[in-house]
């Protein structure tokens, strides 16, 4: 891709920079599925740390996180609630039904809506209805436009799910995001979870990588299930190492990313203070024919709606780079 190009469409396309490179090149390795590559090891046991949790396990995609992460909750024939566009429901291909064998049921509105979670939880009733397991929650909200979920909603999903006996499931792709704009410690965020999926390879610029992270238990039956799955990685400490140099160097700058989103919501005539994080979510007439168009000027963006215009900020977007998209985005909505 040249370098003149400015690519907003996801923050999945970084590349790994010099440093990043130079760390994974160095890894000490072993073959993970012996469970003997130490710097995975490192990893797993960081993560988990971070999040207060016992256990976490190194996976290829965060979809597969999701599916290991939702299935320790919610087995064959029984539900997950979760939100109408959240990644698991929309993105995922219909994997948590075709491995796991579970429904769902989805919630409209905000990324945790209490009143209908609490209509439509069902309690286990015996061989007449599907029984829910757990509540899904996501935070940052990818197709709700990169949103925060409060801090506050998530410790309510939290009570129900204790009052009623059931699991909490955290897609916490772009956690690393809400915990830089809110300043939310991440253990506070895995207090609110039994177990999450978190991604290294958004935001902080690893290559690939994501992670299970829950209770030793859930984690133990996720490693069987990450191998039935076809994901027993060998000597990837080379890729668990571009994660650990992410969680060292790309965490805190993930703050310039948010600062040039606003700037990006001010050149599309948004309020700046509506975006919350990475992402920028423009209602426009013809989402396709803008994208086409910035195309045309050194500019990627993608569309996620038919009105529906999509700019994500990440690693390889610096200043400049989000100054030059802003010029022309005004020129192309004016
Ligand atoms: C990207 C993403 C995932 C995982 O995606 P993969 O491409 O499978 O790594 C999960 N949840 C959310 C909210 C995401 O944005």
């Amino acid at each position: 891709m040249s370098a003149a190009l400015v690519d907003l469409r996801s923050d999945t396309v970084t590349r790994p920079t010099g440093s990043m490179r130079a760390a994974m090149a160095a890894a000490e390795v072993g073959d993970d599925v012996y469970g003997e590559d130490p710097t995975v090891r490192l990893l797993e046991d960081r993560v988990a740390a971070l999040f207060g949790k016992q256990a976490a396990l190194f996976t290829p995609t965060g979809s597969m996180a999701n599916v290991l992460a939702v299935r320790s909750l919610v087995g064959v024939g029984e539900e997950v609630l979760c939100e109408a566009s959240a990644h698991i429901a929309r993105a995922e291909l219909g994997a948590h039904a075709a491995f796991t064998g579970l429904t769902m049921r989805t919630w409209i509105g905000r990324p945790v809506e209490p009143a209908q979670i609490a209509t439509l939880f069902a309690p286990d009733m015996g061989p007449f209805f599907v029984p829910t397991r757990a509540v899904s929650m996501e935070n940052t909200h990818n197709f709700g436009g990169g949103a925060v979920t409060p801090l506050e909603d998530m410790r309510a999903v939290r009570r129900f799910a204790d009052e009623r006996g059931i699991g909490v499931h955290l897609d916490g792709a772009r956690i690393w995001n809400a915990h830089v704009a809110t300043g939310t410690p991440l253990e506070a965020y895995g207090a609110t979870a039994d177990v999450l999926a978190v991604c290294l390879s958004k935001g902080l610029g690893a290559p690939v990588g994501s992670l299970v992270v829950g209770s030793t238990d859930a984690v133990a039956e996720a490693r069987v299930w990450r191998k039935r799955l076809g994901g027993g990685m060998r000597q990837v400490g080379v890729l668990a190492a571009a994660g650990l140099h992410a969680l060292d160097h790309h965490v805190e700058r993930l703050a310039e990313d948010h600062e040039n989103a606003r700037l990006l919501a001010d050149a599309c005539g948004l309020d700046p203070a509506s975006v919350d994080t990475n992402i920028v979510v423009v209602d426009v007439p013809d989402a396709p024919g803008v994208v086409a168009a910035a195309r045309e000027h050194g500019v990627l963006a993608s569309a996620v709606g038919p009105r529906a215009l999509r700019l994500v900020t990440h690693l390889d977007v610096s200043r400049e780079d989000a100054e030059t998209a802003a010029r022309v985005l005004t020129k192309l909505l004016a």
